[in-house]
């Protein structure tokens, strides 16, 4: 479709339909991206109030906190918010029922998350939240130069369910994009893929690392040229994005490639600037940082994330698992949202020893990293705890590869870990997805 058209005759009347100001909201961040640390702090404080008073007042889950506290529901402020309580995944579980919101308002929608996290969990949203996440994420699209309504090529899953299919099949037409199967793929689904490309002139490619890197390695082996797609942006989301990986899509794609960090949860949080900077999206959402250092990264801090939009099911200081690391000075870019160099390692993607020594995704991408550089022919890794003290290393072979290999893989990492973890190596024809299609690096105990 037209991408004028796409934008001006389906996408905005379809958010007009639904009652979601993206458009509005998109002007007012495209000015307010510009303001000073100090005036975003301001409007914060603003909302922060207003979610504390309406989240002590309508759910029963922070009317019981408030209670605890003390705290008079209809005289908080954001000064008080230190005195809530951390909020984790488990309690969203937990206490479902008690977080949402008793007086929404206007229209909501059910939003499910996390499924591949083992805990799957559903979260209400008002229809104000859902444009906010989509305006914060269309004006940081635009920082790609990419606009409402130009053409996505997306590399994403795709529903099982023949209902669900055809309810993606109509967003993704208001919303311009094709959709390539993140499922499974073989060398022939890669080759079709290439062909709808060509000729469709995608704008733009979105999707997991491991999908768009898949498909850059066999369009550079098979001498398909992917720079002839046109593609002037690829945004890369939900898998860590070394960079080697950033370089071979780069190259492929002859192609800027920026990183998107975000969750179900809390829609998207940080986007990445022209300069490299991560920023985070300040009017939808606040964050408070609390040390949590890994021996790679000793200034890195756990992420902990106020939703300040969605008011159907409140999220207040929810600790989302992840970390960041600041970026300690202004970036150059000239925008006033708070900046990061670097966000790593979902809290649950990790293995954990019998003697309680963690090991996060970190360690394991450095140690295939690692093996490439030095000649391993490995295209693909996957680390799958079998025992306390066991972990099978899955990996996907490119010609060459000899057992060797594999055992020096095996030892490496054995050594690394100070005999804490045995290894075995596995050659498989290729690693199993998760149901979002998603690509795990670690597999821990739970669900290996
Ligand atoms: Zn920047």
């Amino acid at each position: 479709m037209q991408p004028w058209i796409a934008r001006n005759f389906v996408y905005r009347p379809a958010t007009w339909a639904r009652g979601e100001p993206v458009f509005s909201l998109l002007r007012r961040y495209e000015k307010s991206q510009w303001w000073s640390p100090e005036q975003h702090r301001a409007e914060q404080e603003k909302r922060i109030s207003l979610i504390l008073r309406h989240a002590a007042q309508n759910t029963a889950y922070y009317r019981t906190i408030a209670e605890e506290k003390g705290l008079s529901p209809r005289h908080l402020n954001a000064s008080h918010l230190s005195e809530f309580p951390l909020l984790q995944k488990q309690h969203l579980v937990e206490h479902n029922t008690d977080l949402q919101s008793s007086r929404p308002p206007g229209t909501t929608s059910w939003k499910t998350t996390g499924g591949s996290t083992g805990l799957a969990v559903q979260l209400r949203k008002n229809r104000w939240a859902t444009a906010a996440e989509q305006a914060a994420s269309w004006r940081s699209y635009r920082w790609y130069g990419v606009q409402p309504g130009d053409r996505q090529a997306r590399f994403w899953g795709t529903p099982i369910q023949a209902r669900s299919r055809a309810r993606y099949r109509a967003i993704d037409w208001v919303l311009n994009r094709s959709r390539f199967s993140a499922f499974a793929f073989g060398p022939e689904d890669l080759k079709r893929y290439y062909t709808q490309l060509k000729n469709q002139q995608a704008h733009w490619a979105y999707g997991y690392v491991s999908m768009l890197t898949e498909f850059a390695r066999y369009c550079q082996v098979e001498g398909l040229p992917l720079q002839d797609l046109g593609i002037k942006a690829v945004v890369t989301t939900s898998e860590m994005l070394t960079e080697g990986d950033r370089n071979l899509v780069r190259e492929s794609f002859q192609a800027p490639v920026y990183n998107e960090y975000g969750c179900g949860e809390v829609g998207a949080v940080l986007y990445e600037c022209e300069q490299g900077i991560l920023h985070a999206m300040a009017e939808n959402l606040y964050l408070e940082l609390k040390p949590d250092p890994t021996e790679q990264e000793p200034d890195a801090q756990a992420l902990i994330v106020t939703d300040l939009r969605n008011l159907a099911t409140p999220l207040i200081r929810y600790e989302i698992g992840d970390r960041v690391v600041p970026h300690p000075s202004d970036c150059a870019c000239g925008r006033g949202l708070p900046g990061f160099r670097k966000v790593f390692g979902r809290a649950y993607d990790f293995v954990q020893t019998a003697d309680g020594t963690r090991y996060h995704g970190e360690f394991f991408l450095y140690m295939i990293e690692e093996a490439r550089e030095s000649g391993v022919p490995v295209l693909q890794a996957q680390f799958c705890q079998i025992s306390p003290d066991a972990i099978e290393i899955r990996v996907v072979t490119l010609p060459g590869y000899q057992t060797r290999h594999g055992e020096a893989l095996a030892k490496r990492v054995e050594k690394m870990s100070e005999q804490r973890l045995r290894c075995q190596v596995t050659v498989v024809p290729q690693l199993d997805r998760e149901r979002s299609g998603k690509l795990r690096l670690i597999r821990g105990l739970s669900r290996a």
